[in-house]
């Protein structure tokens, strides 16, 4: 095969989209993907009249050069906007589901949190900034909000993304929206108030009635036939003017390449080049499981009108956080019928991903019955177990920036992408990957 332009290993969202705007743009691609289809962790599927999404669920557009190339490539003319349910989400008290206030007079009402941690909220104003770029999450959090508030509100919601604990988790890195408010303005209470909770709440959350699968085939169409499946890349090596990259299938050349993979392979793809690059294989790493239960909606006392439920480590669950997936996408389940999707495990619980898919169906069903009054067990089910797939950005997240850096200076024509280097929702992977490929383009 003829040298091509760019070689891009990882067919995750990530490696998609800087593939797709280089194609677009004239360039010669050749992708390849180790698994048996494209997405990587997006990947909606069916069981039965159930369509369950494997991963990712909803996309929140937060991240404007992903809003550019959605928006360029077409993607945002098919959209679901699901804000209605995206202002409405429950977190798990005693064993019932909660509401979380979106309003002034709702956090003023709520049973959620004490008067004193609503006291505390109010006083937020007057507490000091910090430029400790290093500062956890929890210290961030308690240092402004109080314990409570930690223990109630941020740790159900920041466990339903990274499944980790806020005690390792940088401040600056994990939760970057609210640390920017800090340093711009001062009270991030205030500002909130300002803008509205209820449009803090409500950012663009969006999917598609297909699932992400319609995005991953809609990006595979501009692709083809430049992306190859089942082609697990095995080393990359340098050779004049470019690298070799090689699979089982054959050896392939570029003065450029692409590594969109997870941070553990990258790491063992590219220490060969430069020792440094190993270290990536030091983030440390959350794992998954998604249970996806179907029941009879009769059998379901709670309305499910909203986005989900999440379940902070005060509750001692296993479960971390629930999407009512069939409120959120319309057409995921059947009439008469209800989709729930589980995400169980988290650094905390990592063993669940052992067990069998009928037990870890039961403990799930067990510690959902209660919030959610279910009284009936599913009519359907079925388990996709993600290990090591949730990097968490620590308290050493500067470290894994200066190794990518470092490697792209010194390897010159390897780029590296993925969520484990500038944000790791899909909208940060989409932008990331956007830039990436509108910077190569610039460099011709
Ligand atoms: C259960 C779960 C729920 C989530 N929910 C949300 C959500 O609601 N909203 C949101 O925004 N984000 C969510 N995320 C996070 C988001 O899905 C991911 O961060 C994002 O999809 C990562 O995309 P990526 O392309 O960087 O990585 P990946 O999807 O991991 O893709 C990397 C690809 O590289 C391939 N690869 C690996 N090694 C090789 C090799 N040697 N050769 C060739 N290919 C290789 C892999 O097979 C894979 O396809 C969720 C994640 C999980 C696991």
């Amino acid at each position: 095969m003829d040298p091509v332009d760019f070689i891009v290993v990882g067919g995750g969202i990530s490696g998609l989209v800087a593939a797709t705007a280089l194609k677009a743009n004239g360039r010669r691609v050749l992708l390849l993907e180790a698994g048996p289809r494209l997405g990587g962790m997006a990947w909606t599927y069916f069981n039965d009249m159930y369509a369950c999404e494997a991963g990712p669920g909803l996309l929140c557009l937060a991240n404007p050069a992903a809003e550019e190339f959605l928006r360029n490539f077409g993607f945002l003319s098919t959209v679901n906007h699901v804000n209605r349910y995206a202002s409405k989400r429950y977190v798990c008290q005693g064993g019932r589901a909660v509401e979380i206030p979106a309003s002034l007079p709702g956090i003023l009402k709520t049973g959620m949190i004490s008067w004193g941690a609503k006291l505390a909220l109010f006083k937020e104003y007057s507490a000091e900034r910090s430029f400790d770029p290093d500062e956890t999450v929890a210290a961030f959090v308690q240092r402004r909000f109080g314990a409570e508030c930690l223990e109630q509100a941020v740790d159900p919601l920041l466990r339903s993304v990274f499944f980790g604990e806020p005690e390792k988790l940088c401040a600056q890195h994990a939760i970057p929206w609210l640390w920017r408010i800090q340093n711009e303005s001062g009270g991030i209470v205030c500002s909130i108030l300002k803008r509205g909770v209820r449009s803090f709440f409500e950012r663009k959350f969006i999917n598609w009635t297909g699932g992400f699968s319609e995005l991953v085939s809609g990006l595979d169409t501009t692709l083809k036939p430049d992306a190859q499946v089942g082609q697990p890349v095995e080393s990359i090596r340098r050779i004049d003017g470019g690298y070799e990259v090689r699979t089982q299938g054959g050896a392939y050349q570029s003065a450029r390449v692409v590594v969109a993979t997870d941070a553990g392979t990258a790491g063992r793809l590219l220490s060969p080049l430069l020792s440094t690059a190993g270290d990536l294989q030091l983030i440390s790493r959350a794992s998954v499981a998604v249970v996806h239960l179907c029941f009879r909606r009769a059998a379901v006392k709670h309305d499910l009108e909203g986005m989900g439920l999440f379940i902070g480590r005060s509750q001692g669950l296993r479960t971390q956080s629930v999407l009512f997936a069939s409120s959120v996408r319309p057409g995921a389940a059947p009439a008469g019928h209800v989709l729930l999707s589980a995400r169980v495990g988290g650094t905390r619980h990592a063993d669940v991903l052992q067990m069998k898919n009928e037990a870890l169906v039961k403990l799930v069903f067990q510690e959902l019955m209660g919030p959610l009054q279910i009284h009936e067990g599913p009519v359907n089910y079925s388990v996709v177990r993600w290990p090591g797939s949730i990097p968490q950005y620590e308290r050493d997240y500067d470290r894994v920036e200066t190794v990518c850096e470092t490697v792209e200076k010194e390897c010159e024509g390897i780029h590296l992408l993925g969520n484990y280097r500038g944000g790791l929702w899909v909208d940060d992977c989409i932008g990331n990957a956007y830039l990436l490929a509108k910077r190569l383009m610039g460099a011709g």
